[in-house]
């Protein structure tokens, strides 16, 4: 193993959009195949500190790491891919550079010089670059730079790029351009031109591209390949194809077939070997030959943007592939959902689950929705808001008090069945402040998630502000919702289920972001079972 780290550099050309998360995911996961102890960090050039404050609409999902750090969704890519765990350190934006280096200036840390772009702000880029490097746990570090090269904002960034080469030395940094090569139907061409534009972009900015992966719809023919290392300074095996695949999944492999792994590792002076990717390979071969379909509703606000619930729909793709089955996910826009026509959207459903959310906007729909489900004795799976509007919708429908509500939505309401923590109420700043990562929690003898997790205590990552009011616990206990989650410390209920309903469970925190493809998550592996059996007794009764 190496003793210095090397450091790989992602950066994007000609547009935005084009994967280089699923690309660094599957380089990394090729390169840990082969022993190497691999991390993967990304720089965001936008000035918000964190994605927390951002709208889904803006940003697609926000992924909470163990450390309680709000961060970009790719960081939930590279989990799933690597089982390893990242944290704040692992993603860094523009903003957070600034705040610090401003807070450096206020400390008078700068000793009276003016304080500018470069040096300063690149040398925190560089700084927070080589934080994971310096900590000893890698062998190797791939940082993945957002936007396009030629916006202003990556400016700083590249120039960090160009300075770290140097001070690193040739076979310790290497750049990776990720570009596209569009196919033009019209003159039955593939075209060059665009990559070859934004490698000169590159290189304006003092920064030669060292590898080429190269996005596009059909295969890259010997000529077009040379033609590209020719005008972009590359070797001709250091020109990767990256063809659209029908699943994330499939990509390291073809990455492997393309040897980009190889072509790193020579070009890091590093020994390669053949990856050992068989648990991979074992869940792509299950995820693709499915023995059954289930559909499984998402009642949400968001769901026309498919990223907003990136970490949820990848992990029924994993709890599919344990299960071998298909979960289609249909997704039903909770603020057309009303007790008219409830029946309608979600009659045919073998499992629904209600998604997390912030606001009142669509929140009568998944109350509604849940009644239907606990009603109909269909599977049902609550995730933060989703578990909180459960908790509400048993305490109007069943302990009768009509105008119990969460204080998020209803200031006024004499039944605050979920409220705020004392320790919130006095929070004004909205970025940072929420009840964040992971947290410990024990699970009731006897409960349903005590069976699925085949543990006493577990740990999940929270991102909320309200919470169960523990005021309503006995009540609701003895009307059949109980408690079968603590948290050790505080008591806080972190979850509910329904023992008399065939599988009905609401969860406060996010068991999405812990699900990967080597550790499918043990609720959601259930929820999809409890959801293949409860079609398989509708198909059942039909027959008879
Ligand atoms: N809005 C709710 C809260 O802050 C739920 C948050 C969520 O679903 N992530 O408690």
């Amino acid at each position: 193993m190496t003793t210095t780290t090397k450091y790989i550099f992602v950066t994007g050309g000609v547009t935005s959009s084009l994967g280089k998360g699923i690309i660094a995911a599957s380089l990394a996961k090729l390169l840990q195949a082969q022993g190497y102890r691999v991390t993967i960090q990304k720089l965001d050039p936008y000035i918000n500190v964190d994605p927390g404050t951002l709208n889904p609409y803006e940003h697609g999902e926000c992924y909470v790491t163990e450390d309680g750090a709000e961060t970009d969704l790719d960081l939930g890519h590279y989990e799933r891919f690597l089982n390893r765990p990242t944290s704040q350190a692992n993603n860094v934006t523009t903003g957070r550079i600034y705040q610090s280096v401003i807070q450096k200036e206020r400390r008078g840390e700068f000793l009276g010089k003016t304080v500018q772009v470069v040096p300063h702000i690149t040398d925190e880029i560089k700084e927070r670059v080589q934080m994971l490097g310096k900590s000893g746990d890698y062998d190797i570090v791939i940082t993945e730079i957002g936007g396009t090269v030629g916006d202003i904002e990556s400016l700083p960034y590249i120039e960090a790029v160009r300075q770290l080469r140097w001070d690193l030395g040739e076979d310790n940094g290497i750049v990776i351009h990720l570009t596209l090569v569009p196919y033009l139907s019209a003159a039955g061409e593939l075209k060059t031109k665009p990559t070859q534009h934004s490698v000169k972009t590159l290189m304006e900015s003092g920064v030669q591209a060292d590898i080429l992966v190269c996005r596009t719809e059909h295969n890259l023919p010997k000529e077009l390949r040379r033609k590209l290392a020719l005008f972009c300074n590359v070797k001709e095996n250091a020109v990767i194809q990256s063809i659209d695949a029908s699943t994330i999944y499939d990509v390291p492999n073809l990455m492997l077939e393309e040897g980009l792994d190889k072509v790193v590792l020579e070009k890091l002076n590093l020994k390669s070997a053949t990856p050992d990717i068989d648990t991979w390979n074992k869940f792509v071969h299950r995820h693709k030959n499915p023995k059954s379909e289930i559909t499984i509703g998402l009642i949400g606000k968001y769901v026309e943007l498919q990223d907003s619930y990136k970490s949820i729909l990848e992990a029924f793709i994993h709890a599919g592939a344990e299960n071998e089955v298909k979960v289609r996910v249909e997704s039903v826009h909770s603020e057309y959902i009303n007790s008219d026509n409830v029946k309608l959207k979600l009659g045919h459903l073998d499992g629904v689950l209600v998604a997390p959310g912030f606001g009142e906007r669509g929140i009568d729909g998944k109350i509604d929705a849940v009644k239907f489900v606990r009603e109909n004795n269909i599977p049902f799976l609550g995730i933060c808001l989703g578990m909180q509007m459960a908790v509400i919708e048993f305490s109007r429908n069943v302990l009768g008090l009509a105008d119990a509500a969460s204080t998020e939505m209803d200031t006024e309401t004499s039944n605050p069945v979920i409220g705020l923590m004392e320790d919130q109420k006095t929070i004004t700043d909205k970025g940072g402040t929420m009840r964040l990562g992971a947290w410990a929690c024990d699970l009731e003898i006897g409960s349903v998630v005590r069976d699925i997790y085949k543990a006493e205590s577990i740990t999940e990552r929270h991102r909320h502000r309200y919470e169960f009011n523990g005021k309503y616990k006995a009540q609701l206990e003895a009307a059949g919702m109980k408690a079968t989650g603590l948290n050790p410390d505080t008591g806080l209920v972190e979850i509910v289920e329904i023992p008399e309903h065939p599988w009905f469970v609401g969860v406060q925190y996010h068991p999405e972001y812990k699900s990967t493809v080597a550790n499918p998550h043990p609720l959601f592996v259930a929820f999809v079972k409890a959801s293949l059996n409860f079609n398989k007794r509708k198909k059942s009764a039909t027959v008879a």
